[in-house]
């Protein structure tokens, strides 16, 4: 019996000490204590195993001074762990000093024992054949006991108290504990006072660190974990049923019984409703996802479906469980973002790259419908933005949009392409060119004053079948087409075709050419006497002429155009005005007094600061300004975006003279002229030519040189052909006259010829 005892009691040593070291390396922060209190009660052990295997008796009394001291050990490291257990912080410093005085006396008497007998002795009896020493306790045992009882007792209280107040989930937690702690404590008891002669209440007490060191470090309550998951399920967004592994639902959330209409712990009608709810709905098999939708439009519903089995530890299937999660607003969301970056924010039309790839997705899929490529333009957009602000501008897009939208065939695919254009892909046997015509003609916008007529350009690439589908070139091409109307008035529907496709590389090869024909004289004036009314020389009219290598004389209908769309214009009205100073420094120096009127291009005033250009070149050639005119058209002064009246003004403030060129081809010449102070009005030419056949046309003439005269402006008119022309206008009044009839526009030098030698 000492034998198998002795064995059992190395062993838990041996364990208790494992536990130990495990408790020590554990990251948990009660690790320390459970080593603390494992050690405390590994004392007692062993000295209990002293006791059991000497026959020695002095050895048996030390055996039993390592059993009562280890004790209060053990007892004192309980109390520091129910502390830490219990998670109530450490005990107060008070009541540790009590302890340590109250244990301290205990172990002077057990030192002084051997001296006083004051605490035991042992006597001897017969275990197992062998001598063994009991121990005989007096009065000094009684302390020990009282004051181990006392701490003992303390913690146990501790524990009850906190498995009274724990939450159901928790209560396992201090139960087992406080279990081990009433049976270990019973055992011990039962022991001391039984006066059996062997102690096997280590035994417990092995057991109890054993418990102690599992459930503080090892054990994970299930039971929390359950609840834990449970809850969490509860609380899921998702619909969420459980299935056993007869497929039979054993539980779901409230989302899932909303899903599908069920009262609460009802779960016989889950699998048939589920059935009813997601027509094909597979609950047999597990790990697929699908997403169903139910409903329509506005209404319908995105639900992701996921089914999912769970396995024990040996791979069986112990149930299943199926997570439907409604993503309407995600999806929503998703739809609204594609939604805002294919389609344009005023017009709410397709936007150019959705547009172009919509087409190009209709035309390789439908190859029996001839379709044509449209592009549309409203004319001078920004200028209607700046004039009459972006309110009417947007306006403007709107109504653009909306009469596609009306006028286009089932077929048709539109959408804004720019700032100021929309493409189209147009079914050639739906398109009526003019109903579209008519359209475009009476496009207007009214605001709170009047009707204001906007100007659409509709271009339109007819591409062949055959060709490579390249939609974004096509709309280019479409485009072309329109950049190429001149007349803004006439001209609305323009088709790119290889007269125009020619006509774009002409103008980009002879751009290309410009600053070389510059700097080899290509490019020079002509001069185009001015006579006045006794019919000598007053002065002349620079007018540029390209004299080109391969292209011959060209004039400026052929380039200033193109020049005027690209801006180089202002490079050449720049080299002309230099030239025209030079000419005068020449006639200067030879006392020739006629002046030179120049051309300034409406985009000059964009592009050039003209008023000081001009002052810089005669100030360099030292010329009268009064010498140098200066003719900008009618359509240039009406511009609104430049101050024209405040430019006119400083021009002649520094001396030039001021002409209107082509008075009377625009809208509103006698508005003007209650604005603008100018010093001469050029009337365009057309007004000589319609005289001939028109008696109103030469009544207008005359009335203009009266009004001019009345306003203390000259007059000159252009176009001059014939010896009657320059009589009827000598008799209306007119001060100078340019014209075929006196000279075609000639060479320089052929002009000083003919008038200076
Ligand atoms: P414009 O300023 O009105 O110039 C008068 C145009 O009428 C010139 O045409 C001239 O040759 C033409 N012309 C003169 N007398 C008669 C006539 O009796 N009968 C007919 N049928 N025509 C006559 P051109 O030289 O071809 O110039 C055309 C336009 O090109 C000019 O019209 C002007 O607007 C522009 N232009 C010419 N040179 C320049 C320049 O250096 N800079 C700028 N910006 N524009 C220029
Ligand atoms: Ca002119
Ligand atoms: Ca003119």
């Amino acid at each position: 019996m000492r034998t198998v005892l002795s064995v059992i009691f190395v062993l838990l040593i041996i364990a208790l000490l494992l536990c130990v070291v495990f408790s020590l390396r554990s990251k948990k922060p009660i690790g320390k204590s459970v080593a603390n209190l494992l050690v405390g009660l590994t004392i007692p052990v062993l000295g209990n195993l002293i006791l059991i295997v000497t026959s020695v008796q002095l050895f048996a009394e030390f055996g039993c001074n390592v059993y009562f001291l280890g004790m209060d050990a053990a007892v004192i490291s309980l109390l520091f762990f129910t502390h830490a257990y219990c998670e109530i912080g450490k005990p107060k410093l008070s009541i540790k000093l009590l302890i340590y005085v109250l244990f301290g006396i205990d172990v002077v008497q057990y030192i002084l024992n051997p001296f006083i007998r004051f605490t035991f002795t042992t006597e001897e009896i017969s275990v197992d054949g062998r001598a063994y020493y009991r121990l005989l306790p007096y009065i000094g045992q009684t302390y020990h006991r009282v004051v181990c009882y006392g701490l003992f007792f303390a913690s146990l209280i501790i524990f009850i108290v906190m498995t009274a107040k724990a939450s159901k989930v928790y209560v396992e937690k201090y139960m087992v504990i406080l279990f081990s702690m009433v049976i270990t404590g019973g055992i011990e008891t039962y022991y001391i006072f039984s006066g059996h002669p062997l102690d096997m209440s280590m035994i417990g007490f092995g057991f109890f660190g054993l418990l102690v060191y599992f459930f503080s470090l090892q054990y994970r309550s299930m039971r929390v974990l359950d609840k834990l998951l449970a809850s969490m399920a509860s609380d899921m967004p998702e619909a969420l049923f459980f299935f056993d592994k007869d497929g039979k639902c054993i539980w779901t959330n409230d989302p899932g019984r909303k899903l599908i209409g069920i009262s609460k712990e009802n779960y016989d009608d889950v699998v048939a409703n589920l059935r009813f709810l997601f027509d094909d709905i597979d609950l047999e098999s597990s790990g697929w996802e699908k997403r169903v939708i139910i409903g329509y439009g506005d209404e319908a519903q995105y639900l992701d479906l996921s089914m999912r089995s769970a396995v024990d530890e040996l791979g069986r299937t112990t149930g299943s469980y199926l997570s439907v999660r409604d993503n309407t607003e995600e999806q929503r969301t998703i739809e609204r973002e594609i939604y805002k970056s294919t389609h344009d924010a005023v017009t709410g039309l397709y936007t150019r790259e959705n547009l172009i790839e919509r087409i190009t997705k209709r035309l390789n899929h439908d190859k029996e419908t001839d379709y044509m490529i449209g592009y549309i333009e409203v004319s001078n957009f920004k200028m209607i933005n700046d004039v009459f602000g972006s309110e009417f501008g947007t306006t403007t897009l709107l109504k653009v949009a909306d009469t596609i939208k009306t006028n286009s065939s089932p077929k048709t695919i539109y959408g804004k392409l720019g700032y100021d254009s929309f493409g189209i892909l147009i079914d050639k046997k739906a398109f009526d060119e003019e109903k579209l015509e008519k359209l475009l003609e009476t496009f207007s916008i009214a605001d709170e004053n009047m009707e204001h007529h906007i100007i659409i350009h509709f271009g339109v690439y007819d591409f062949n079948p055959d060709e490579d589908i390249d939609v974004q070139l096509w709309f280019d091409s479409a485009r072309l087409a329109t950049a190429a109307i001149t007349d803004n008035y006439q001209n609305r529907i323009v088709y790119y075709d290889d007269k125009l496709r020619n006509e774009v590389i002409h103008d980009q090869l002879i751009s290309n050419q410009l600053k070389d024909a510059i700097e080899e004289k290509q490019i020079r004036p002509y001069l185009q006497p001015i006579v006045d009314s006794r019919g000598l020389l007053a002065g002349a009219e620079a007018l540029v002429r390209w004299i080109h290598p391969e292209e011959g004389f060209m004039n400026p209908g052929q380039f200033i155009p193109v020049f005027e769309r690209n801006g180089l214009i202002s490079v050449v009205d720049k080299y002309m005005w230099r030239c025209a100073c030079e000419i005068l420094a020449s006639w200067k120096e030879r006392g020739i007094e006629a002046f030179i009127s120049i051309n300034v291009s409406p985009k000059d005033f964009y592009r050039l600061n003209v008023v000081s250009e001009l002052k810089s070149l005669v100030e360099e050639h030292n010329i009268k300004p009064e010498k140098l005119r200066v003719e900008i058209t009618e359509t240039a002064m009406t511009s609104d975006s430049v101050d024209m009246i405040k430019t006119i003004s400083d021009l002649r403030e520094y001396g030039f003279i001021v002409e209107m060129d082509d008075f009377g081809s625009g809208y509103s010449s006698l508005n003007l002229l209650k604005d603008i102070n100018l010093d001469l009005l050029k009337i365009d030419m057309q007004f000589l030519k319609d005289s001939e056949r028109n008696m109103k046309a030469g009544l207008i003439i005359k009335s203009i040189i009266n009004m001019s005269e009345d306003l203390g402006i000259d007059t000159l008119t252009e176009g001059v052909e014939t010896a009657k022309q320059y009589e009827k206008l000598f008799d209306m009044g007119c001060k100078l006259y340019q014209g075929y009839y006196f000279s075609k526009p000639i060479p320089v030098e052929d002009f000083e010829k003919q008038w200076f030698d």
